[in-house]
């Protein structure tokens, strides 16, 4: 079985996949990793994300210990990580990856948590539970000023809010797999909810 969930960052997707993967014994992927680990390689050669050229040939040779790059959840490696995912030959790269995970969970798994943009209409369009979470930009840079004060790092609210917009920008205008919901996928706005709440919501979902 797969179970694909989808949405903008800070939506809580990473949150959900990971205790739906947990609760359902599923082997879990996460995504947005593989983007952030062309870019932040990218990036510490020296390179600019936004190069078709440079970011494909890191796309094609990554390997599983650049997803523990150091800097994977910086503010820059994020916007490299949008940059490189704007990319088409660096989506096509990533994608046999994505659909072996999903398709043949390591660990014997009888099935796969995929959290993205695109699981539900590109990677995985025939995974049988697909959740599709929003919240407002207000609140998912709330939730993201709070994540990186948490890990010690400095921040500033309006400046995450800002941040947060522009790469919703650069995901949802894009050309290449914009972040749009599967006409099948289930949506749930996530601004009001409990972590909780999401959770006993999203596996009525799957188990549906
Ligand atoms: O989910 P996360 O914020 O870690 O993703 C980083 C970036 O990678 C996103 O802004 C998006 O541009 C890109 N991404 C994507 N498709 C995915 C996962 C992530 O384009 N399936």
């Amino acid at each position: 079985m797969i179970v694909a969930v989808d949405g903008p960052s800070g939506a809580g997707k990473g949150t959900l996949a990971r205790r739906l993967a947990e609760r359902l014994n599923f082997a879990y992927l996460d995504t947005g990793a593989l983007y952030r680990a062309v870019a932040s390689r990218v990036l510490s050669e020296g390179g600019n994300p936004a190069d078709e050229k440079t970011a494909t040939a890191v796309a094609r040779a990554l390997v599983p210990a650049d997803m523990a790059r150091a800097d994977l959840r910086s503010e820059t490696t994020s916007q490299g990580a949008s940059k490189v995912a704007a990319l088409i030959p660096v989506r096509q790269a990533l994608l046999d990856f994505q659909r072996s995970f999903a398709t043949l969970p390591p660990g014997n798994k009888e099935g796969a948590v995929l959290d993205g943009r695109d699981i539900g209409t590109v990677v995985c369009p025939e995974a049988e539970a697909k959740l599709f979470l929003t919240a407002s930009a207000e609140e998912r840079a709330r939730r993201r000023h709070k994540e990186l004060l948490d890990r010690g790092e400095k921040a500033i609210y309006a400046r995450v809010l800002e941040e947060m917009r522009e790469r919703d920008r650069r995901d949802s205008e894009r050309s290449a797999a914009p972040l749009v919901a599967a006409e099948d996928a289930v949506l749930l706005d996530t601004t009001d909810l409990s972590i909780e709440a999401v959770f006993e919501k999203a596996l009525a979902v799957v188990l549906s």
